[in-house]
């Protein structure tokens, strides 16, 4: 079975103390209960009980401690990382965030040249910290061009740290806060390290109403020296967008773990509640919206599995990962709120209750598409790729299931954030190639006239710069990557027919769908509009195969799993 199930935890991994990892993950939270959880949401308690067992049984040290900075066993191996980021989504977004920020406030520490701050965050993560990372401001968003946070220099070659953050988890918490600014003379980018424990600090309130603290801190004429320095210049610029690079990726496993609680609470409910004297499971309906969930749900596991096979194997020569990570950032986490969708509307009044997962999961779904740069933000990026990816590949080396116990050095290493517009893509085409189904045909003919639009239609120049426009045709590129990853994983996992092919009926619909939002814009052309037209289809019918997909692995899991009370 693909989807995760706490109680039958049977993941591969290549060494036991991995798998002791998850498996003490997933009884902390087991012990503790829903019951528990669902009080500490609605009260708004902050995790101190989770800290403790984190920084009791070593697990951020072991996990975010890359292997030459720690003890024997330590190491950032994202294999392991994605069923963390896993689990810490199906139980509780707000346990998943004080990990998920101390991964991007680690980044530019591991990036850096400056060891002794290195071996200060190893022995601080041996005792349990947690970390932050401060680059968003309340003025500026999306636009990081604009921080104003400053270091003015001293003569006697220090610095004065001044400015605000805003939005910045565990900044509470956390004794390294790596923190984005500017030299207050020359404008040259800065990376630093503050101490939420100075006086100089001030933690001025959290701006969220949630189990975390989402900070906004100011730092008033705070002392900085050479010491605290983590980069300057393009390298300090570079490590900002290098640890995004990384930390976006587990947006998509937060999307995923929710997903997966929600649809187990939600598939138990309505096997279980009879209305007209039958089981609301015995809806055609239900059955659509449940194979709908589960087929959505299993794609954005597919792919982001595979996504994790690129950026481990990445360097300097192959950037693939830099399309893969913020299509798992905006597709999957979009793809997470439409499972969400579609399981609350068979479940309905019972997704408001308080004891349950799932009035949980409903608000929580919506934050990781919004956070780490925005859904547009993301597909302004993947744009950039579309001509390579369709007019110029080239052949790489087969990228294999990348599941070794080893540290993944290259992620600290990217080199220069730029260069984008040149990275090339192995040929699409012999993967689609590779499989006969008639969902898969017809999703290979829309591509087809996708190509053909932007071949003999190509976008004028007015049109390339009207991002709504860019944005639409964004939709439809990131449906065929999203669909080539997730055919190339349904190779290594052997996924069936029945499913794969219910997978593409979904897809089939999202291209039709996507099309004619590009046909119903005001600048389209009649010739790209008919272009439009060719890309609308129809999923190729099959009752038997729903049916049996229904059957067999989607209403199968009706009583699959149940978290303790
Ligand atoms: C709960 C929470 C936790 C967070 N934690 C952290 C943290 O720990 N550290 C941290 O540094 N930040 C953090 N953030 C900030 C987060 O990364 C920002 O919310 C995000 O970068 C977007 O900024 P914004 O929401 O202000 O949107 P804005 O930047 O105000 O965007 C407004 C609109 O403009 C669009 N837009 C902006 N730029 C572009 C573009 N280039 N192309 C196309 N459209 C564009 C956006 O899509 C959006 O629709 C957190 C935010 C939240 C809500």
């Amino acid at each position: 079975m693909i989807l995760l199930n706490p109680k039958q935890h049977d993941r591969y991994y290549p060494d036991g103390r991995s798998r002791e990892i998850m498996q003490l993950l997933i009884a902390f939270f087991e012990k503790k209960g829903l019951k528990k959880v669902k009080q500490d949401d609605h009260a708004r308690t902050w995790y101190a009980d989770f800290l403790e067992f984190v920084k009791q049984e070593q697990l951020f040290a072991s996990l975010l401690t890359p292997a030459q900075y720690g003890e024997p066993g330590y190491r950032w191996d994202t294999w392991r990382n994605c069923e963390f980021n896993e689990i810490l989504g199906f139980y509780g977004l707000a346990y998943w965030y004080t990990w998920q920020v101390s991964i991007l406030g680690l980044g530019p520490i591991w990036m850096s040249k400056n060891e002794s701050l290195k071996l200060k965050a190893a022995q601080l993560l041996k005792e349990g910290a947690v970390f932050a990372f401060g680059l968003s401001e309340r003025a500026h968003g999306a636009d990081i061009y604009s921080t104003e946070m400053s270091l003015t220099p001293l003569p006697d070659g220090t610095y004065l740290a001044n400015g605000e953050k805003y939005y910045i988890g565990n900044a509470n918490l956390a004794p390294m806060v790596s923190t984005f600014g500017k030299m207050a003379d020359t404008g040259e980018y800065v990376f630093f390290v503050a101490d939420y424990r100075h006086k100089n600090y001030e933690l001025i309130k959290n701006v969220t109403a949630s189990q975390n603290y989402v900070a906004q801190f100011a730092l008033h004429d705070y002392p900085i020296s050479e010491a605290e320095i983590l980069a300057r210049g393009s390298e300090a610029w570079d490590m900002g967008l290098n640890t995004v690079n990384i930390g976006k990726y587990n947006l998509g496993w937060a999307s995923i773990g929710i997903c997966t609680h929600a649809f187990y609470e939600a598939i138990h409910h309505a096997a279980n509640r009879r209305l007209y004297n039958m089981s609301v499971t015995d809806f055609p309906h239900v059955h659509q919206m449940f194979v709908d969930a589960y087929t959505r749900l299993v794609a954005m596991k597919l792919f982001t599995l595979r996504a994790a096979d690129y950026m481990r194997s990445a360097s300097l020569q192959d950037r693939r990962y830099l399309l893969y990570n913020p299509i798992v950032k905006m597709k999957v986490t979009t793809q997470g709120e439409q499972v969400i969708d579609l399981l609350w509307d068979v479940i309905a009044a019972k997704g408001f209750e308080g004891d349950t997962f799932f009035e949980m999961a409903a608000r929580d779904i919506r934050a990781l598409p919004k956070l780490e740069g925005t859904v547009h933000v993301n597909i302004a990026l993947i744009v950039k790729f579309m001509a390579n990816y369709f007019f110029n590949p080239t052949e790489y080396a087969p990228v294999p299931r990348r599941d070794e116990p080893a540290n993944d050095d290259f992620l600290f290493d990217q080199g220069p954030a730029r260069g984008l517009g040149k990275i090339r893509f192995h040929d699409y085409l012999p993967v689609f190639s590779g499989f006969d189904l008639p969902n898969i045909n017809i999703f290979k003919e829309q591509i087809a006239a996708f190509k053909d639009l932007m071949s003999f239609a190509t976008p004028d120049e007015t049109q390339q710069k009207d991002v709504d426009f860019l944005l639409a045709l964004g939709e439809i590129f990131t449906l065929v990557v999203y669909a080539q990853l997730i055919l190339e994983n349904a190779k290594i996992y052997h996924v069936n027919d029945d499913l794969l092919d219910q997978i593409f009926d979904f897809l089939v619909r999202d291209f039709s769908r996507h099309a004619l939002n590009i046909y119903s814009k005001a600048i389209s052309t009649p010739k790209q509009m008919d272009y439009c037209l060719r890309m609308i289809c129809k999923p190729a019918a099959d009752a038997a195969r729903f049916g049996r997909v229904w059957e067999e692995q989607v209403y199968s899991l009706k009583d699959a799993y149940k978290m303790n009370p």
